[in-house]
C-alpha cells in the first residue's frame, strides 16, 4: 500500500506558487470573512493565513458577531468587490443558523469568487467552462495528478454530493476523463458501487464511515472527511475513511491528517493567483 501525500504534493504546488507570484507587480490579496466564534473555522482561517505567508500572499481578516446581520455582511462584500487591491473573497462557512449562505455568496463578484461558489461559478462548472473550482473539489484532483493516477477511462465512485465538495469533485474528475458514480444518503448498496471503483473518493462527514467491506485490491481511496473527535480529552482528525483496516487492502489511499486538506489550502491560493492573473495580467 502506497500514502497519497498530501503535505509532500501541496509542498510542491506552493512552491510553483512561490515561483509564480515573483513576478506579480504586487502580491496577491485574499479577504476571508468570519462569522461567530467555531473552533475549526478559527483553526480553518489560521491555516490559510499561515499558508498565504509562505507563499507570499496578502491576507485580510474580517470577523463579525455571530449576531451580525446579512445586511451588514453583504455591504463588507460590497466594498471588497470595489477594491482594486483585493483579488480573491472568501466567506468562512458554516455561517450561524439566522444566516443563508447563498443569499450571502452570490454577492461575491463572480471574478473575486476564488472558492468558486457563487451560483454563476457553480453553473460554470457543469458547463464545463471551469472559472473557479471550489477548492477541494480542486485539490482532489490536483492530488490525484501530483500522485500520478491517471483518470483517463477510471471508473470513479464519489461519496457525497454536496455542492462544497462531492458534486464539483464529481464534476472536476468527470472532465478529467473518469467514469463517475455519484453516490449519497439514498443510494442502496453502497458497498456494491464503491467496490467498482478504481478510484473512491469519499465526502460524507462520518467519521472511519467506509470499512474494509466498502473496499476492494487495487483501488485507489481519496478521504475528504474532517471530523474533530475528542477521546479522553485529546482532540484529533478523524477521516471517513477507517483508515487502519481499509489501508491493509487498498493500493493507495490518502491519510486524514495530510491527504486532501493541505491541497485544499494550496488550491485556494492557486484559484486566487488565477483571479489576480485574470484581472491584471490581460
Ligand atoms: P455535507 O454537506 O454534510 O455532505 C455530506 C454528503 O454525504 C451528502 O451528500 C450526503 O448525502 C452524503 N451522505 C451522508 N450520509 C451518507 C451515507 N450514509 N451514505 C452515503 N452518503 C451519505 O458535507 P461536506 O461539506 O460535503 O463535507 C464532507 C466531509 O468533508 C466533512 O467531513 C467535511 O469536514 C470534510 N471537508 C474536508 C475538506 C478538506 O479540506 N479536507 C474540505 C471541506 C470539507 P445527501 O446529499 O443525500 O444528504
Amino acid at each position: 500500500m502506497k500514502i497519497i501525500d498530501g503535505k509532500k504534493v501541496s509542498l510542491l504546488k506552493e512552491a510553483e506558487l512561490i515561483k509564480r507570484i515573483k513576478d506579480f507587480p504586487r502580491s496577491p490579496e485574499l479577504a476571508i470573512l468570519m462569522v461567530g466564534e467555531r473552533a475549526d473555522s478559527n483553526t480553518y482561517v489560521k491555516q490559510k493565513i499561515k499558508a498565504a505567508e509562505r507563499i507570499g500572499i496578502k491576507t485580510r481578516l474580517f470577523t463579525f458577531p455571530t449576531s451580525v446581520t446579512k445586511e451588514e455582511v453583504i455591504q463588507e462584500i460590497e466594498k471588497l468587490n470595489r477594491n482594486k487591491n483585493i483579488d480573491g473573497i472568501i466567506l468562512q462557512l458554516p455561517l450561524p443558523a439566522q444566516l443563508t449562505a447563498r443569499t450571502i455568496i452570490d454577492h461575491i463578484h463572480p471574478s473575486k469568487d476564488v472558492d468558486g461558489l457563487t451560483t454563476l461559478n457553480q453553473g460554470k462548472l457543469l458547463t464545463g467552462d471551469v472559472a473557479f473550482a471550489p477548492a477541494t473539489a480542486r485539490g482532489v484532483v490536483s492530488l490525484l495528478k501530483g500522485s500520478n493516477v491517471s483518470l483517463v477511462g477510471k471508473r470513479v465512485v464519489v461519496v457525497g454530493r454536496s455542492l462544497l465538495v462531492g458534486r464539483p469533485a464529481a464534476l472536476l474528475l468527470e472532465k478529467e476523463g473518469g467514469t463517475i458514480i455519484q453516490c449519497h444518503s439514498k443510494t442502496r448498496k453502497l458497498a456494491e458501487l464503491t467496490k467498482l471503483a478504481d478510484i473512491l473518493v469519499v465526502a460524507v462527514g462520518k467519521p472511519k464511515f467506509i470499512t474494509e467491506k466498502y473496499v476492494k485490491r487495487e483501488q485507489v481511496v481519496v478521504d475528504v472527511g474532517i471530523t474533530v473527535v475528542e477521546k479522553k480529552g485529546i482532540k484529533r482528525l478523524v477521516g471517513d475513511v477507517d483508515f487502519e483496516k481499509v489501508s491493509k487492502m487498498v493500493k493507495m489511499i490518502s491519510p486524514v491528517p495530510g491527504g486532501v486538506g493541505p491541497m485544499t489550502v494550496v488550491s485556494l491560493f492557486e484559484n486566487l493567483c488565477d483571479a489576480y492573473e485574470r484581472k491584471e495580467i490581460k
